[in-house]
């Protein structure tokens, strides 16, 4: 997923003439958000104000992204659009590691630094736009003090640790952004205590493994609110359970990027209990044993269809997403059927594919056996159809059930007066699966509610009904 945007906080007020403004667009997946976020939260402390456009903005930040070469061409683009519209432009984040490549076609570029590295891009900011004002003078809305948030207001991402121990064939993740490690368990409970106390009603945990949370600091415990926790996954999934919004309701709590391995198992129940969404995000990437073997991925897809088996038995209503590359090298037409069937037996809810794009650095552009463009093309066409046709089924069961839904937009009143809004059901995170489509809501409604919905009608992706409960 790749997402794009100018920082725009709510309705910034006039900001004081000498507040140096900083206009940001950000790409790549949601731990680059993160990114962008923690930059402009240090900005703001420094006393710079953000802009909604490029007009406005002293100096603009491109955090880009360097995954595949097709982000790389979009970050590169978004890099001239910054240079034709304002000309002042720091780039940072993944593609930050090419920086020749980025001053040979932009050599008016201000400054290139790296991912993750926030002292960098605030060094240089402060040496193309010095702060003209003390720190915390120029008060901009937002959760909450002293943070700057790209998300709505009612979900926030939060990262629990950087980088990867893994060495999958076909990323650069852990040579662009290191080995990993983890963020101290009582900092992000706390980081997420005060999202919640701010108005955050869905918190998404993000990393690079979100299983392997804690393995660097050997799961070393930590104080919270008195008690030991331990850097795991599974104690902060039981920590974060126990958070309970301003007036009373559990927040919804996603985790992504889980790989599964059997202590994923102990989260379950808290699922089934209600104080987790029953939510996994899962990159299986394939199910061939061949192509597994091949991109040298933790996992053993005939236990992990076991393991499905068992979680959902548990927890019926687990919703399982999950992201696959077709066109690996050396897949065969009877790999490929493999993963079909496969994902027949699997029943995920929600599936994304992409088609293999060697990345410059990668260890699976040595292997042999290259899949032609036209058969990664019609692969992928296949997938998206088979995911397509499961989720639809899996959609149409749901028809005749109330459903909870976080809502995310309210439209206005149409020439009848009924007002439409849009939100998601637990089975959905916001930007990469579905919505559920409301119409005559009460116009009392707004984003971040929580109601319940009777479910209507459905297609291959999202869901249609009207409220039950407000
Ligand atoms: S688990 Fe594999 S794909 Fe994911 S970041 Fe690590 S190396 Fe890359």
């Amino acid at each position: 997923m790749r997402r794009r945007l100018m920082a725009q906080t709510q309705s910034p007020p006039a900001a004081p003439p000498r507040t140096r403004k900083i206009g940001m667009v950000s790409l790549g997946c949601p731990k680059a958000l993160v990114d962008s976020e923690r930059i402009l939260t240090r900005l703001r402390a420094d006393g710079y104000a953000m802009s909604g456009d490029y007009a406005g903005a002293d100096v603009v930040l491109v955090n880009t992204c360097g995954f595949l070469d097709s982000a790389k061409e979009e970050s590169l683009q978004a890099i001239g659009e910054a240079m034709a519209e304002n000309g002042r432009v720091i780039v940072t984040g993944c593609m930050g590691n090419e920086a020749d490549a980025i001053r040979a076609r932009f050599p008016g570029v201000l400054a290139v630094t790296g991912a993750a590295q926030y002292e960098d891009v605030v060094d240089a900011v402060h040496a193309a736009a010095p702060p003209g004002l003390g720190p915390y003078f120029d008060l901009i809305p937002q959760s909450a003090p002293g943070d700057v948030k790209l998300t709505p207001r009612h979900y926030s991402y939060v990262k629990i640790s950087e980088g990867c121990n893994h060495a999958c064939a076909f990323c650069i993740i852990p040579q662009l952004r290191g080995d990993l490690v983890s963020r101290r368990i009582d900092a992000v409970l706390r980081e997420a205590e005060k999202l919640v106390a701010a108005g955050t009603r869905e918190l998404l945990i993000i990393s690079q493994d979100t299983s392997a949370y804690g393995v660097d600091v050997r799961h070393e415990p930590r104080a919270w609110h008195g008690q030991p926790v331990r850097t795991h996954m599974t104690d902060l999934a039981r920590e974060l359970g126990g958070l309970r919004t301003p007036d009373g309701h559990v927040p919804w709590v996603r985790l992504h990027y889980v790989y599964p391995y059997p202590h994923v198992a102990a989260v379950i129940p808290l699922m089934a209990q209600g104080l987790l969404t029953p939510y996994l995000d899962i990159p299986f990437q394939h199910a061939s044993p061949a192509v597994l073997r091949a991109m040298k991925r933790p996992a053993n897809e005939a236990k992990v269809l076991e393991r499905l088996r068992e979680w959902r038995d548990i927890c019926p209503d687990l919703a399982i997403r999950s992201s696959f590359v077709v066109g690996f090298p050396g897949e065969t037409e009877d790999d490929f059927r493999y993963l079909l069937d496969w994902l027949d037996e699997a029943q995920l809810d929600r599936v994304g594919a992409f088609r293999f794009e060697p990345v410059a650095g990668a260890a699976a552009n040595a292997l042999p056996d290259p899949v032609p463009e036209a058969v990664k093309e019609e692969r992928y066409a296949r997938i998206m159809a088979h995911s397509a046709a499961i989720s639809a089924a899996k959609l149409a069961a749901k028809v005749g059930r109330t459903v909870r839904v976080i809502i995310d937009e309210v439209g206005d009143p149409d020439e009848d007066g009924d007002i439409g809004a849009s939100g998601r059901s637990q089975a959905d995170a916001p930007e990469i699966d579905g919505a559920v489509h409301l119409r005559n809501v009460p116009d009392h409604l707004a984003p971040g509610d929580f109601v319940d919905v009777l479910v209507e009608d459905a297609d291959a992706h999202d869901l249609f009904g009207v409220i039950t409960r407000a």
